[in-house]
Order: structure tokens, then C-alpha cells, then sequence
């Protein structure tokens, strides 16, 4: 029997006592019985009404007192309280720590509702995005009134970032995250790329003012080279040498053209795309040029299984294109084969430059795309690593993405996938 029972029998003795008392008395049993239990009965209902009258006021400092069952009752209760009073101190102490640990961040943070309305923010936000008290309850993209931002918001990866002006000031560049956490809520933090931006802003200009400067000094000495060169005068061993020294020029001037196409890139800003381009005429030429540029060459095969026009700048995709495929020459043995083929996909449309080359290991796949990096290949280091960096940018320019899948000694596909906006199917005849 539990201790609360056990307390409880004196008194379960006492009302049958005063029961049999009564019925002594009255000389009537069932009446001392029935005395008996509601006697019993009366008590517990008194302290039922106390616990709830207590339970209705809400307080929790003056618990009632009580005996037997009901003393073991209100002690269970009083326990239970104070074990919740403990929890809730330790849970307010946590959810301090986290806001001041919040407000004290550098970078604005917003908690945003299901709505998109703003919950809470720290005091970044204040400064950062311009958010005042009373604007928790509205929504975010009323605040923040970015075409890029209200897309990012409502049907965005929220693996990715976007960047906004702030709109506190213009010389304020944010970069915007979204993190989606909780059911239907999400933490939105913006962080100051002011500097970032500066700094590349002035490198860019830095390569492409010093790339400007360095083209017309080298094309004057590439026209002397030139003709020195094909001065039938000079002796063998100095025509060697003035070859050598234009084939060095050229390079320079290539990487020259290289570093202010990719400069000019990065710097302009993603077109609304008008004009189509007509991508199987575009490959044809490119292939055209390329057989006349490079005599000693593995076989070319061009597969045009779809008609498909892209919306967007001959001239980039043309760079982007030829980059692809003139890799694929170079890197190829000259008993390989490069197939080029431009074929519909469900989403969109798709260009595959597969060649039976050497392979890439798949640790440099990653990073081929960034600028001057370079696989050491068989046929030795030929270009300056920005063929695939000017690539990545056209096709990302062109809402396109660039998939390379490659076996070390067997060959490589490098894919640009076109989405479905970016392709026209039907060409209007003119
Ligand atoms: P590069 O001017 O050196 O060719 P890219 O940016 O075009 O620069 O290419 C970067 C590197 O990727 C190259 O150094 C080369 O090692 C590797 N690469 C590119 N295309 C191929 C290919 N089709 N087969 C093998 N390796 C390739």
C-alpha cells in the first residue's frame, strides 16, 4: 500500500467509528453507514473545491494544506510546480543568452513568420536593412522592395545567396541567406559585402586597366617581331630566336584577351536576353574555324539532334562554345574523337563536347573553373587556366550550367545545360 493510503486510513477508521457510534446510538446500522460515508464524502469535496479554487486563482506561491490522501496530493502538485518553475527559469536564462547572442551579431537577423512577416529582429537589422519596432508584423518583402529579393523569398534556392543594396543606404551591399528552420519559419541574415565588393571591384579594374595598357605596347613589338621575322637576310640562328619571341608575344596577348573578356564578365550586369542565337549554325562555324586552326587534330563528329535556338549573346556563347571545343583538341590525342552534340532535354536543351582524351582526376573537377588553374596534361600546359572560368560566366550569364563528368584515361564530357526559359523551340519564319 502506498504512503498516501496509509495516511489515509485514520481517517477512513475515524468516519467508520462515528458511523458505528451512530448506529449504537439510533440503533439503526444503515443510518451510522450512511453518516459514515457522507461525512467521508464531504471531505473530500471540500478539498476538491479548494484545489479548484485554487487552480482558478493561479497562484502558485499559496498552495492549501491538507491530510491523509490530499496532503500527498498537494505535495505532488507543489513539486510539480516547482520542478516547472526551475524549467521555465532555465528556458527564459537560455532564450537570453540566444537574443543577446543575436542582438550582439554583426550580421542583421530576422525571424520571419509563415506570412513572411517579420517576428523579430536584432539590432543589426536596424542598421543594416533599417528595420524599426513597429514594423514586426509586417512583411519582409513590403520592407524590402528588391524584384531579385521577392523572387530569392518566394521561390528561391535557399542554398544559394542573393545580393541586394541596402535600403538604408546604396554604398551598402547585403548578401542575403535564408535559412529555413521550424515549420513554415525561416531566419533571414544579411551580411555587409561593402568591402568584398570594393575589393573586387578594384581588382577588376586593377587587371583591366593594366591588360588595356599592356595591349598596345605588345602589338606594336608583335609587328616588329613579325617583321624581323620574315626578313630572309638574317642569319637562321636570330630567325629562330624573333620566332620564338612572337610565338611568346602571342601568348602574352592572349592572356591578355583572356583576363579583359573575363574582367568585362564579371563586371557587367546579367542582360534581360532579346536576340536568339542559333546555336546549330553557331557550332557548325565554330567547328569550321577551328579544323582550319588546328591542321593536326583528333576526328570531329557533329550530331545536331535538336533545332533549338538560345536566347542570348552570339558573341559569348560563341567564346564559351569554341573554349569547350578547342579544349577537346587540345587535350585529345590526335587518334581520338570528339563528339559535339546539341540535343532537347525535358527541361530545356543540352550540349555535350565528349572526346576520348586523357581524363581529369576527379579532386581537380571541382576547381577547374576557377581562374588560372590547371591541370598538368600529357601534351604539357598550353593555355593559362581562364578558358573555363570565361566559360562558367557566359553559360551562368546565359542561366545555363556547366557539368563536366571525366575518367582519367578513358575521356571527358563537359555539358552547358540550357533551362527551358533560356530555349526557343519554335523559330518564327520570316
Ligand atoms: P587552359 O587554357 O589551360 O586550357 P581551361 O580553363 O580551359 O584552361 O582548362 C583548365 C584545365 O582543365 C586545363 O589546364 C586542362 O588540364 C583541363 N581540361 C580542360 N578541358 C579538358 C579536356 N577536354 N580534357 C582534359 N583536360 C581538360
Amino acid at each position: 500500500m502506498s504512503g498516501a493510503w496509509g495516511s489515509e486510513w485514520p481517517f477512513i477508521i475515524f468516519a467508520l467509528l462515528v458511523g458505528g457510534l451512530l448506529s449504537t446510538v439510533f440503533h439503526q446500522w444503515t443510518l451510522g453507514l450512511w453518516l459514515c460515508l457522507l461525512v467521508y464524502l464531504l471531505r473530500h469535496l471540500f478539498h476538491i473545491n479548494r484545489l479548484l479554487e485554487w487552480l482558478r486563482e493561479g497562484r502558485p506561491s499559496e498552495l492549501p494544506r491538507g491530510s491523509g490522501l490530499w496532503e500527498e496530493v498537494y505535495y505532488l502538485i507543489h513539486r510539480l510546480q516547482r520542478r516547472n518553475k526551475r524549467r521555465k527559469k532555465q528556458l527564459l536564462r537560455i532564450l537570453e543568452q540566444f537574443r543577446t547572442a543575436t542582438a550582439a551579431l554583426p550580421d542583421a537577423t530576422v525571424v520571419l513568420g509563415s506570412q513572411d512577416q517579420i517576428d523579430w529582429f536584432n539590432h543589426a537589422a536596424e542598421r543594416l536593412l533599417g528595420l524599426r519596432r513597429n514594423d514586426v508584423g509586417h512583411t519582409i518583402s513590403g520592407l524590402l522592395r528588391y524584384p531579385r529579393f521577392t523572387h530569392y523569398l518566394k521561390h528561391g534556392d535557399y542554398t544559394t545567396t542573393v545580393d541586394i543594396p541596402s535600403p538604408v543606404s546604396n554604398h551598402l551591399q547585403l548578401e542575403i541567406r535564408i535559412v529555413p528552420y521550424g515549420e513554415d519559419l525561416r531566419l533571414l541574415i544579411a551580411h555587409d559585402v561593402t568591402q568584398l565588393h570594393f575589393m573586387e571591384r578594384v581588382r577588376s579594374d586593377f587587371v583591366a586597366n593594366v591588360s588595356h595598357e599592356l595591349r598596345t605596347p605588345l602589338t606594336v613589338l608583335k609587328g616588329y617581331l613579325e617583321t624581323i621575322a620574315e626578313n630572309n637576310e638574317l642569319p637562321v640562328s636570330y630567325t629562330k630566336i624573333f620566332q620564338r619571341m612572337e610565338e611568346q608575344t602571342v601568348r602574352m596577348q592572349n592572356l591578355i584577351d583572356g583576363l579583359l573578356s573575363l574582367t568585362r564578365l564579371e563586371s557587367s550586369l546579367q542582360p534581360v536576353w532579346q536576340q536568339t542565337v542559333d546555336v546549330p549554325i553557331l557550332l557548325s562555324l565554330i567547328i569550321e574555324e577551328l579544323k582550319v586552326l588546328y591542321e593536326k587534330r583528333p576526328f570531329l563528329q557533329l550530331i545536331l539532334e535538336s533545332h533549338a535556338h538560345v536566347l542570348g549573346s552570339e558573341q559569348e556563347l560563341r567564346s564559351a562554345f569554341s573554349n569547350l571545343i578547342a579544349n577537346a583538341i587540345k587535350y585529345c590525342p590526335t587518334e581520338g574523337q570528339i563528339v559535339i552534340l546539341w540535343r532537347d532535354e525535358a527541361e530545356g536543351a543540352r550540349l555535350d563536347i565528349q572526346d576520348t582524351g586523357p581524363g581529369i582526376a576527379p579532386e581537380h573537377i571541382p576547381r577547374l573553373t576557377e581562374r588560372f588553374y590547371r591541370v598538368e596534361t600529357e601534351k604539357g600546359k598550353s593555355g593559362f587556366g581562364l578558358g573555363l572560368a570565361i566559360v562558367k560566366h557566359v553559360l551562368a550569364r546565359h542561366s545555363a550550367e556547366l557539368h563536366i563528368v571525366s575518367i582519367v584515361q578513358q575521356g571527358s564530357c563537359f555539358s552547358a545545360c540550357f533551362p527551358a526559359k533560356q530555349v526557343v523551340r519554335k523559330i518564327p519564319c520570316i
